[in-house]
């Protein structure tokens, strides 16, 4: 096999073509960030366009709403249609709006409705808590016992799903399958376009979270022709802590009844009438409540623009050379320590992340932090690295490999306690 050295990082970065979006971040020299998938970083076109919102609100007044660059009363439509090419949907399929979990409960509310003995909402084991407390709130809603009506497909190995038991468990009293596009920890990618006709052949509808896939790998939700998807926008998309999130509803469904309405569920036009009887917009936007939170919005403004100039298909394939460098480098330089690559290698089932183990992995995290790495904590013994196609390096990747081998060969993260910290 080849024995890769530092010339050859650098050679990859010479021959990236997205090489020159890392001067549009904010770049902490001293460090390198790999937690892009938790919280992406400061772009200069993310902060010009939250200041310039800031202005408009310095010198409109309330006249802001319909005045200025981006009127405020239009920029959740507007930056819901330029982002529905990051997730393969048209314009009026996205809206940005609420939070992943705000927007989940708005979807669960519109789209779960429980018929007879068809009533039970699949998702899988691994799934991310706010997704499973969500699920089980409806459920109570409704009057039943989540005990009995939430149904979890396991994993084999506690880190992946099998697509096979997913299918298997679409049984005919399930009304809704709501799943990851990519799990959290693991990083794989599940095959959404199958999926969803396997739900579709037996009357349910279904969901993803797109959390960890948006802004990371590309999307064709409508083609596959996913119901509903929902996701935040400040991991892959570099949104800001708190960004605005973002919602799909297939356009097979417009004109759904929203479950949970507010007055900017309205059509723009009745939106002022002030009328008591709500008119809902038939378009994604009906999934919007209330006043939209603009300042949490704007950075997306400088940010989706950046995506859509750079390509998310360009952006996944250098994401793809980037983790596969990290992982022959780790097998390269790693082999006799105990570490263990928990992601799936296969590129169609590779998301935007590595996932390793290690026993000591809490204190191997301290450690590269003192070094100056930002990996990301999984309790009880998992550590996630994310290369970051738009700002992080090959010569990055090789450092942090060489950093992680320096700690392991001298002992240093022994220095610590084997606990993780409140934020992990
Ligand atoms: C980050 C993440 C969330 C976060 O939900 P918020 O409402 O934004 O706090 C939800 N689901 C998954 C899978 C995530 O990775």
């Amino acid at each position: 096999m080849e024995h890769f050295t530092m010339e050859h990082a650098i050679q990859l970065d010479n021959q990236d073509p997205l090489a020159k979006y890392r001067q549009e971040f904010y770049i902490n020299h001293e460090k390198i960030y790999l937690d892009g998938n938790s919280l992406g970083l400061l772009s200069k076109r993310a902060e010009k366009t939250a200041l310039e919102m800031l202005k408009s609100w310095k010198n409109y007044g309330i006249e802001g709403w319909t005045e200025g660059e981006n009127p405020w009363f239009y920029v959740s439509e507007s930056v819901g249609e330029r982002m529905a090419t990051l997730v393969g949907a048209n314009g009026r399929e996205v809206i940005v709006t609420g939070s992943t979990t705000g927007n989940l409960h708005q979807l669960l509310a519109t789209f779960y409705e429980p018929q007879g003995n068809k009533k039970k909402i699949l998702t899988d084991e691994l799934a991310f808590p706010t997704d499973i407390y969500a699920i089980k709130s409806h459920l109570k809603l409704k009057g039943f016992d989540p005990d009995n009506e939430l149904i979890k497909v396991k994993s084999r190995d506690g880190h992946t799903l099998s697509e096979k038991d997913i299918i298997s468990e679409m049984k005919d009293d399930v009304r809704l399958v709501i799943l990851p596009s990519i799990l959290y920890r693991s990083g794989q990618i599940l095959n959404m376009s199958k999926l969803t006709e396997e739900a579709h052949k037996r009357d349910i509808l279904i969901g993803f979270d797109l959390c960890h896939s948006i802004g990371s790998i590309p999307h064709q939700l409508t083609q596959w022709d996913v119901d509903f998807a929902f996701w935040c926008n400040y991991k892959h998309l570099n949104g800001g802590p708190g960004a605005v999130g973002g919602l799909y509803v297939n356009q097979r469904h417009f004109g759904r009844e929203p479950g949970l309405a507010g007055w900017f569920s309205s059509k723009k036009e009745n939106q002022f009438d002030m009328d008591h009887q709500l008119v809902s917009e038939d378009h994604a936007g009906a999934y919007q409540m209330g006043t939209p939170h603009i300042l949490s919005l704007a950075p997306l403004l400088g940010s989706v623009d950046m995506f859509q100039e750079a390509g998310i298909h360009k952006i996944r394939e250098k994401s793809l050379k980037l983790t596969e460098f990290m992982m022959t480098l780790l097998e390269q330089e790693l082999a006799k320590e105990e570490f263990i690559i928990r992601n799936p290698v296969p590129d169609e089932q590779r998301g935007g992340h590595l996932f390793i183990e290690h026993s000591d992995a809490a204190r191997i995290c301290k450690a590269l932090k003192e070094n100056g790495i930002v990996p990301d904590f999984r309790s009880p013994n998992g550590i996630r690295l994310a290369p970051v196609a738009l700002y992080n390096t090959f010569v990055e990747v090789w450092k942090t490999v060489q950093t992680l081998k320096r700690i392991m060969d001298n002992g240093e993260y022994r220095k610590y306690t084997n606990e993780r910290g409140v934020i992990a």
